[in-house]
This record gives structure tokens, sequence and C-alpha cells, in this order.
């Protein structure tokens, strides 16, 4: 199954160009674990190898580079870069009992496969290593991380390596929701909220005018953010105007990488902004003044 997607870039410029710059900078300065959720998986897969390229590149990570590691990755055959799911795992027939179904289909990462992982980074590698934990059916369809697939024995082994991984260690985690994964692995990761590449929406110019600098309105000000935001909504549909919200700020993110607390104050309202958009989705939804309100407390106050 071919997981690397040359197209990654086109898709999801914002987080590429997000890692890449702190892939580049002297001092490496991108998380030891790495949370990615949403609904597309394999954007989300896609993006981890892109990482795991950039981090294992030998030139400077040109989108185009033929160096040895970054064709092994595109190849998906790089030593050190691997998809662990609960089907990847040859199990060594000791213990019959260790969480199997009996059907011959692992159900989840089991703690065996953890303490391969903890023997394998004891070695030290010449390469820096990428370590993406997810789900898979069968036929290498990739599923996302839940409670079930990656139970919490299975994080507990890890928890120390999650917390200092040896030098040149990346764990990267895919989910659909960051309340799928066990609290203590989401506390240690630093959580991305990644769009599905495959909606074609980009639009945002409903909210251009009520989103223009947000960030700068002050505390005092929220009931009419709320307000505003209520209005907005009750004219062009829920679901429209959150998405358009997010549209609006991966632009502006595009345009800031240099300045990193508005980037991640960009990065923690997007993630906001997709939470109040489930909240309209559920069924029965919650009000939709209710969901306004407490989302603009958040952009603003928090
Ligand atoms: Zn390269």
């Amino acid at each position: 199954m071919q997981y690397y997607d040359n197209s990654i870039f086109q898709k999801l410029p914002e987080l590429v160009s997000y890692f890449k710059t702190g892939i580049l900078d002297d001092n490496k300065n991108i998380g030891h674990c790495i949370l990615f959720w949403g609904a597309d998986i394999q954007s989300q897969c896609a993006l981890a190898l892109e990482i795991a390229r950039l981090l294992n590149c030998k030139e400077s990570g040109e989108e185009n580079c033929d160096c040895l590691n970054c064709r092994w990755v595109r190849e998906q055959t790089h030593p050190a870069v691997k998809i662990y799911t609960r089907l990847d795992y040859k199990e060594v027939p000791e213990s019959p009992s260790d969480d199997e179904s009996g059907s011959g289909g692992k159900k989840n990462i089991n703690v065996a496969q953890a303490r391969g992982i903890i023997s394998e980074l004891a070695v030290t590698s010449d390469y820096h290593r990428v370590y993406i934990f997810c789900d898979r059916d069968e036929d290498g369809n990739l599923l996302p991380l839940n409670k079930i697939n990656f139970p919490e024995v299975t994080s507990n082994a890890l928890l120390k390596t999650f917390e200092e991984p040896p030098q040149n260690t990346t764990f990267v985690f895919l989910t659909n929701d960051k309340s799928d994964v066990i609290s203590t692995v989401v506390s240690r990761a630093q959580s991305f909220f990644v769009p599905s590449a495959n909606s074609n929406i980009q639009d945002s110019d409903l909210v251009e005018n009520f989103m223009n600098n947000y960030w700068s309105i002050e505390r005092n000000s929220v009931l009419e953010f709320e307000n505003d935001l209520l209005q907005l909504v009750d004219e062009n549909g829920i679901v429209e105007v959150f998405e358009q919200m997010q549209n609006y700020m991966f632009t502006v993110m595009k345009s800031n990488f240099d300045n990193k607390v508005l980037f991640h104050r960009l990065l923690r309202d997007i993630e906001y902004v997709e939470v109040a958009k489930r909240q309209a989705t559920l069924t029965p939804p919650m009000n939709d003044a209710t969901i306004c309100a407490n989302l603009a407390f958040k952009m603003i106050l928090e």
C-alpha cells in the first residue's frame, strides 16, 4: 500500500512548511511526540512520512531531492521509518493468551510490541527514527488509533520512552479525535488538527471581515465577537461558517511562519473550531447559541 504522497505539500502547505521550517532550524525545533487528529488518516500518514523524509534527508530537504534517504522514505523502505499497527508485528509464539482474539487477527498494539520498540531503541541508529502509530485493516487501509487498538497497558509500557526518547527519535500518533487516545499520551504530545485534504471548500469570504485581526480583540469585547459569530451562523449555517473560519486561519498561518506566537494561537483556535464543528453535528446537535458562546470565549479569553 502506498502511503507516501508526493502531493502532500500541495494538499497541506501550512503544516508541511511549519514542520520543514522547524526541522531545518539548527535546533531541530520540533517535538518528540506529535499527535495528528482529524478525519483524514491517509493525509496524516502522508504528512508524518514527509516529516520523516525531512528529518532524514542528507541534502536540504527539497521536494524533489533524490538522496538515498528521501528515496527510501518515498518507497517506504527506510530502515528507521516505521508504521506501527496491531497487524505489523510478527508474534513470537510464547504467550498465546497475550490479548489475541483467537481468530489470528491481533486486536491491538500489544505490550510485546511495545517491548520490541524499547529494545530496538536501546541500540543507536545513524538515522532519525520516526515511528508512526495508527491502525489498518487487512487490506492495508489506514485507520485511526483508539483506546482498543492502542490500549492503556501498551501506552503505559512506552510512557517513559515517549517522555524521554533517545536522540533522533520522533513518535507520531494518528487519530480522529484527541479523546480517542489515552490522556497520558496526549499530554506528552504536541497536537495538530489536520484538515481533510480532499475537502475542496477553500472559501473564507463570508468570515473575512469578522475574523480580520481577531487575535487582537480585547477581552472586554468578547460578547460583541460572540454576537457577530452568532449572526453569521444564523445567516449562513453553522458548519459552513466554521469551515470558512478554519480556511481563513490556515490562510493566515501560511504567511506567518515567523510569528510563532500567532502561528500557535491559530493552530489552537483551529482546534477549538473543530471541536465546535463536532458539537454542531452531534445527533441531536447542541444549541447554536451555546456552541458559539463557548467558542467565542475560548478564542478570545483563553
Ligand atoms: Zn534528500
